[in-house]
């Protein structure tokens, strides 16, 4: 088989990109190791930047998350006791949507099959060759045959234990990483959220997060032990929990319900430069990790999809290479300052184990400042509703 973008990976970053191409008359090809249901019963980022949102249009894939997504203008802080709102569109003229990534998924997958674009679920063994020659290659096992796809160029959108970062490891890759010594303790309950918007709690007992899927489902957090066991945490136990690190008021107005999912994610801070070996580029998770307080995973992939995607269309449509050779810098800029913020906001909200009583007063200090400075305020709104992206000079483009 050939075409012009071997896309490995269907997650948020692989489809995006693959329906910019398909819309842009690129033929692409998506390589994904596990069934369709399988990535659509994955449940992960829930907040969108308006950047990802006018990407998801600019794919022709918006239209459900405009009518289900719930548009939020800010979101509350909660320390020694209080809430503090930070009016995200006062202090930016922007504000985040709040519509859950398997949905992102299911939406931009239902597109994919409308445009007729391929994707080869199932694919084992996904390897990519000669990346640093002018015609690379992928190949892949799939009923008990070994099948190969040439191509221009090969877009790694797999995930952090996919297959193409491994491809370029030892190969003057570098990377960095932080890896913190707590995890969140997930849920997913059908009962309505305790707050129209999002609740930051930072507790002496740890962090906890009040989210949202819908108006009827929410997402609830809280910060615990890396070796704690989900089998040890009844819902009981997690409602318990849970509001026992929120003010008073809030707590009293939980909604609890069986839960109908549970689970414990690590937190890690991670990233691999450069992204772009050869014809072969890093996109999304398979370059970097974020914590998931900054609410920057899903994000971060939609950005590297924008500088990407303006490459490969610059490439075929301009003939020019500027865009291809920037990517990777233009990519690890947002990616790092989001790095940071991501880290700055675990820092700031949650219990580590050296806290103890004086931390917990600086964190708390910290946190009174920011909300009582405009300043201060303005600063983590303009990061949490996404910093622009950077696009050619004398091209017009979304900002984050
Ligand atoms: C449990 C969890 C909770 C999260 N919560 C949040 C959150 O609240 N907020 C937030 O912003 N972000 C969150 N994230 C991060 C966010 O989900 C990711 O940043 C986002 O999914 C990145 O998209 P991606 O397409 O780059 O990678 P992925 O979504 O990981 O997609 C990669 C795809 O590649 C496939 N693949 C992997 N290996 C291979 C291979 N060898 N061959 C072929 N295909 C392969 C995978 O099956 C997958 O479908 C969370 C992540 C996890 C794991």
């Amino acid at each position: 088989m050939r075409t012009q973008v071997a896309i490995i990976g269907s997650g948020p970053s692989g489809l995006l990109l693959g329906q910019l191409l398909t819309n842009a008359g690129i033929d692409n090809v998506i390589l994904e190791r596990v069934t369709k249901d399988y990535v659509l019963g994955r449940i992960r980022a829930g907040v969108l930047e308006d950047g990802t949102t006018r990407m998801l249009d600019e794919a022709k894939a918006g239209e459900r998350m405009h009518a289900q997504g719930l548009p939020h203008d800010g979101f509350d802080l909660t320390f020694a006791g209080r809430h503090h709102r930070i009016d995200l569109f006062e202090l930016t003229g922007r504000r985040v949507t709040v519509y859950g990534q398997t949905e992102v998924t299911r939406d931009l997958m239902d597109k994919r099959e409308e445009t007729g674009g391929l994707t080869i679920y199932e694919a084992a063994n996904v390897t990519p060759h000669d990346f640093d020659e002018a015609k690379p290659y992928v190949t892949y096992e799939k009923d008990g045959a070994t099948h190969r796809v040439d191509c221009d160029f090969i877009a790694g959108c797999d995930g952090f234990h996919g297959a193409s970062r491994k491809a370029v490891e030892g190969n003057g890759l570098d990377v960095f990483e932080r890896v913190y010594p707590f995890g969140w303790l997930g849920i997913v309950a059908d009962v309505p959220p305790v707050s129209h918007e999002l609740i930051y709690a930072n507790h002496p007992r740890g962090f906890a997060l009040c989210s949202m899927r819908s108006n009827t489902r929410s997402r609830y957090y809280v910060q615990c032990a890396l070796d704690e066991k989900v089998e040890e945490w009844s819902d009981d136990r997690f409602w318990d929990e849970l509001r026992r690190r929120l003010p008073a008021e809030s707590a009293a107005a939980v909604t609890t319900g069986p839960s109908i999912e549970k689970s414990i994610a690590p937190l890690r801070s991670f990233v691999a430069e450069p992204m772009r070996f050869g014809r072969l580029f890093l996109v999304g998770d398979a370059a970097h990790i974020v914590p998931p307080t900054g609410a920057k995973g899903l994000n971060l992939a939609a950005s590297d999809v924008r500088y990407l995607f303006d490459g490969l269309r610059e490439h075929y449509q301009e003939r020019s290479e500027a865009g291809l050779d920037a990517y990777s810098a233009k990519a690890l800029a947002r990616v790092w300052k989001a790095e940071r913020f991501s880290w700055w906001m675990t820092n700031t909200m949650h219990r580590f184990p050296d806290t103890g009583a004086f931390g917990q007063r600086i964190q708390e200090a910290e946190l009174d400042y920011l909300v009582h400075s405009r300043a201060a305020s303005t600063s983590l709104a303009e990061n949490y509703v996404g910093l622009p992206y950077q696009v050619a000079e004398g091209k017009t483009g979304p900002t984050g």
